[in-house]
């Protein structure tokens, strides 16, 4: 067993943890970085897991980040294959397999981890895909071009993977429990989702779950609520994810749909929380959210990088918020938002032969800017959100 002590500690090597090490790193160059991670690569892109055409070999180097290799080259110590098993706060130290590293800050970065409702776990050829291992394994079980895929969950990453085996031209079929997937978005939004799927060839089971799952003659079904039978020699499960916070049980921090933080993303005395795992008061919504996208993962992990390296400093911390982002690519299509919903907007819609722009107003404020394709339009949109949010300033921009 090993002690080992460094000035910032961050857990979780993947998008928060790796820009949290580079704020440091970069910002207080003095300062020692330590970071643990239970994966076996440097840090690396997950949006291609979910994208990559099916003939391209995935390679784990191309999408390893660039500079994650330079941090490692200029004394960040990357711990690969490490599990952190606790974390106690009154003596600032991380419990690890083969002893205990002690910080004098911490950011806790481990995101999630994906759902595997009890139904589809441990059967074989079921699938989730949340990390590089799961993505080969996933390529390799669809690599037979006469085996059926069955993607369980409409959401971004289901409908991406959907997508995808369409392209090479798999039998896809896209089943989910809700009647309208992504009418959080409003109801255009879910019809032209739908539609979207649909015209490319996939088979839609829509407001109909998975209740049994048959095998016959060596060909697998899924049996739906209202007894429809689909093709499932290969299930891929995309129903949703939750933060990985099993290590930190018995720590203190406080658990609510994710790690509790202020609004510099400060969970505890000399603790920081940032990306899919942490909820924070967002200033710019005034309210606490918690999101699961790459661009607020990258932010905040460099938000909490930076804050770490103040409070050693004795600086002050800076508060954290933003306009929530994401993008995802279905069938040609790239989806894109920028804001945060609450489900009480009025829709403003503009349809055109470019695609779709939606905005939701609420009161004299813009909730949020929804685009397929319009791409162009979206990129100026986004900007002025992020400057502003008064209506009359969007509603100028689209005169
Ligand atoms: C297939 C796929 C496609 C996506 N596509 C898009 C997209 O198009 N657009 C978009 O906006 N977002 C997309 N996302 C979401 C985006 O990638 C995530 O929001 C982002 O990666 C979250 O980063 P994170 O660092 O908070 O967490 P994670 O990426 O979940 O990383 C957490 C890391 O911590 C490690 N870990 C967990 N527990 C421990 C422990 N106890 N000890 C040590 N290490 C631990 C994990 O193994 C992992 O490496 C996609 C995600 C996936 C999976």
């Amino acid at each position: 067993m090993t002690t080992s002590t460094t000035d910032v500690a961050v857990v979780g090597g993947s998008t928060a943890g790796l820009r949290a090490a580079e704020a440091v790193a970069r910002h207080a160059p003095e300062l020692s970085v330590t970071v643990i991670s239970d994966e076996p690569h440097l840090p690396y892109e997950l949006p291609p897991l979910s994208k990559v055409a099916l003939d391209d070999r995935l390679d784990v180097d191309a999408l390893v980040y660039p500079f994650a290799a330079g941090l490692r080259d200029s004394g960040v110590d990357f711990r690969l294959n490490t599990r952190a098993l606790s974390l106690d706060t009154k003596s600032n130290t991380v419990v690890l397999p083969d002893g205990t590293l002690t910080y004098r800050a911490l950011v806790i970065a481990t995101g999630c981890e994906a759902i595997v409702p009890p139904l589809f776990a441990g059967r074989p050829r079921v699938h989730a895909l949340r990390r590089f291992e799961d993505a080969t394994a996933l390529r390799a079980a669809v690599a037979d071009p006469e085996a059926s895929v069955a993607v369980v969950g409409a959401g971004f990453i289901g409908g991406e993977f959907a997508s995808t085996l369409v392209k090479a031209k798999r039998t896809v079929s896209l089943i989910d429990l809700a009647a309208k997937p992504l009418d959080r978005f409003g109801e255009r939004v879910a019809d032209a989702y739908a539609a979207l799927h649909r015209d490319a060839g996939v088979g839609l089971f829509l407001g109909n779950g998975v209740v049994d799952i048959t095998e016959e003659d060596g060909r697998r079904r899924l049996v739906l609520g209202d007894g429809t039978l689909v093709p499932a020699d290969v299930i891929v499960v995309g129903v949703g994810v939750r933060p990985s916070i099993d290590w930190l049980r018995g720590s203190g921090l406080t658990f609510d749909n994710g790690i509790l933080a202020d609004a510099t993303l400060r969970a505890a005395d000399n603790v920081f929380v940032a990306g899919d795992i942490v909820r924070w008061p967002n200033a710019r919504f005034d309210t606490a959210m918690r999101i699961e996208h790459w661009t607020s993962a990258a932010e905040q992990g460099r938000a909490a990088g930076m804050n770490a390296a103040k409070l050693i400093s004795g600086a002050k911390g800076d508060d954290f918020a933003n306009v929530p982002y994401f993008w995802s690519d279905q069938h040609g299509v790239r989806i894109q938002f920028a804001g945060h919903l609450t489900g009480d907007e009025e829709i403003v819609e503009s349809s055109t032969d470019d695609g779709l722009l939606i905005l939701y107003r609420r009161g004299e404020v813009v909730a949020g800017v929804l685009a397929f394709e319009r791409r162009a339009q979206f990129v100026r949109l986004r900007a002025l959100l992020r400057r502003e949010l008064r209506w009359q300033a969007v509603d100028e921009f689209m005169r």
